[in-house]
């Protein structure tokens, strides 16, 4: 799958060199820490909501290639969702980057779908799974005051 593994490589790059929305939201409703020790990477996500849809999201953090390149392909797909639809996203992520029985690389997953071949290299999965780990922390805690103590794994 020469034609994937370059696809792959030419969207993770695109992204790390030139990550989307890589910013700090002043005053966000919503903030939540990932780390991941394994590899180095962090990030700190920034989500507003408004009538139950992702009305900003945002990230800020520093990694491997992979991990960036997730949280901002990642903030660009969930834009927009609503909060449920986010974290039905959230699990079909998973899904598709841990269940190698999941041969199916679902269409409806866009340019997420590039990651699909993390599945294959396992020690790589948490740096592409990290920031929507802190994404699903965040939409989860909505009516919480922010906080990560205890907000590992
Ligand atoms: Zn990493």
């Amino acid at each position: 799958m020469a034609y994937s593994n370059e696809l792959y490589r030419q969207v993770i790059l695109e992204h790390n060199k030139n990550p989307r929305n890589f910013r700090a939201i002043e005053s966000a409703q919503r903030v939540s820490e990932g780390n991941n020790p394994l590899c180095g990477d962090r990030v700190t996500l920034y989500v507003n909501v408004e009538n139950d849809h992702i009305s900003d999201i945002a990230f800020q953090g520093s990694g491997c290639a992979i991990s960036k390149a997730s949280a901002s392909l990642m903030t660009e797909a969930l834009k927009g969702k609503t909060v449920e639809d986010a974290k039905t996203l959230f699990l079909q992520f998973q899904n598709m980057v841990t269940d190698k029985s999941a041969k199916q690389t679902s269409e409806d997953m866009g340019k997420l779908a590039v990651f699909a071949g993390i599945r294959d290299y396992p020690t790589r999965v948490k740096c592409a799974t990290l920031a929507w780990h802190a994404a699903h922390a965040a939409l989860l805690n909505h009516q919480d005051p922010i906080t990560t103590e205890g907000e590992t794994s």
